[in-house]
């Protein structure tokens, strides 16, 4: 058993050992209810559908999902219990699924893992309206508002109690632990276990850039493996960034599952741009057709447009405080040595100018004008003769 494993055991027990003693208590009361039983690990978790008895605002709510227990030729709209609050309420999730009337693949697409970026969410919800459950063969279900509480202030993070606030970045918790110490690792544990992996063939994870720091339209995927490469390439978008990323993403944890997925990059934070996101609903869509489970001619792909392809992301960081006045603009193929960026201080002096070291196209700039040091204002995607590997990028 490995040390990470023995840690969430032990973790469980004691929390296993909490909840009996709850329950004794509330048997006590004569209350006692089958839902104060203590949650069952990834490996015990139940398999099937279950309902929990309430509705919210119409829809019905579950703890487990399994997609072939709906009926099939409809949409289905539902809420999952994710994390508990710490007024004892839950988190729930937004689930919508598409359910063929013809069996076939399951995919799943995902939305608000952070919680500023809007066009992601705009972009599976087309997609979902797209779809006509009575002309499919599979499945396709959404879950659009991921990092729930994150997405209620429009924040990158979750606001997790723990000596007062602590910001914990989402993705940086897949697959999760039902029984971790933060409610964001827990409830990716609960989403992952119960939702998510069970229902998935292959898995798409929708992001934006993040608020300060827009991106261009670009897909984050690994081109060495046949079937995420089949994907990436069937999206009409200018760039693909080729490389694992680093672990406790979704899509790696997906990955790490053995289910095939990558991640979409749609543009700045915060705001819906509609012209990138119709990019990549087409391109979405012809995933769906390329798996089998909707019917036509595919749409623009790869194919149509000029992909550049790298492995490697190079930053530039600010080395000053200051007004950044970008010189080049997302998508411009930069050289070595070329001049991307100034910076003034509250003089107007010029008291930085910053400089490409590769040969790539811009992915990524600070939308931010004031930035202190060590800020990133540019990333530059470009081919590593020797890529390192995993590397940092605020997806
Ligand atoms: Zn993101």
């Amino acid at each position: 058993m490995s040390a990470k494993s023995k840690e969430g055991l032990d973790r469980r027990d004691f929390m296993i050992a909490s909840i009996a003693t709850v329950g004794a208590a509330a048997a006590l009361a004569g209350s006692a209810k089958a839902q104060d039983a203590p949650a069952p690990s990834a490996d015990q978790a139940p398999s099937g559908t279950v309902y929990t008895g309430d509705v919210i605002q119409g829809k019905k709510v579950v703890s487990a999902l399994d997609v072939n227990d709906l009926e099939p030729g409809q949409r289905h709209l539902l809420y999952f219990q994710g994390a508990q609050m710490p007024t004892g309420q839950h988190w729930h999730v937004s689930v919508t699924v598409a359910k063929g009337v013809q069996p076939g693949k399951r995919g799943v697409l995902t939305s608000g893992v952070h919680g500023d970026e809007m066009s992601n969410i705009h972009t599976v919800q087309t997609v979902m309206n797209r779809l006509d459950p009575a002309e499919m063969s599979g499945t396709v279900m959404a879950v659009t508002d991921i990092a729930r509480p994150a997405v209620e202030s429009m924040q990158r993070r979750w606001p997790n109690q723990g000596r007062g606030i602590d910001l914990i970045d989402m993705n940086r918790e897949w697959p999760g632990n039902e029984n971790g110490l933060t409610a964001a690792s827990r409830h990716a544990g609960l989403l992952f276990n119960r939702l998510l992996r069970p229902n998935a063939d292959f898995a798409i994870d929708f992001h934006t850039g993040t608020t300060g720091f827009e991106v261009t339209a670009f897909n984050i995927g690994e081109m060495d493996v046949p079937e995420i490469k089949a994907m990436l390439e069937l999206y009409p978008v200018g760039q693909i960034f080729d490389n694992p990323t680093y672990p406790g993403v979704l899509h790696n944890a997906f990955i790490d599952a053995g289910i095939p997925s990558f991640t979409p990059e749609i543009g700045a934070a915060r705001v819906l741009d509609l012209e990138m996101i119709a990019l990549f609903v087409e391109g979405t869509m012809n995933v769906l057709k390329h798996h089998g489970i909707v019917a036509g001619p595919m749409g623009r792909t790869g194919k149509d447009v000029t992909v550049f392809i790298g492995n490697s992301a190079f930053p530039i960081l600010a080395t000053q405080g200051g007004i950044v006045e970008h010189l080049v603009k997302l998508n411009d193929k930069v050289e070595p040595g070329q001049k991307v960026a100034i910076q003034r201080n509250s003089f107007g002096e010029v008291v930085a100018e910053y400089m490409s070291s590769v040969a790539g196209e811009v992915t990524g700039q600070r939308s931010d004008a004031m930035s202190e040091p060590g800020n990133p204002l540019v990333f530059i995607l470009f081919n590593k003769a020797q890529p390192e590997g995993a590397e940092a990028y605020p997806e």
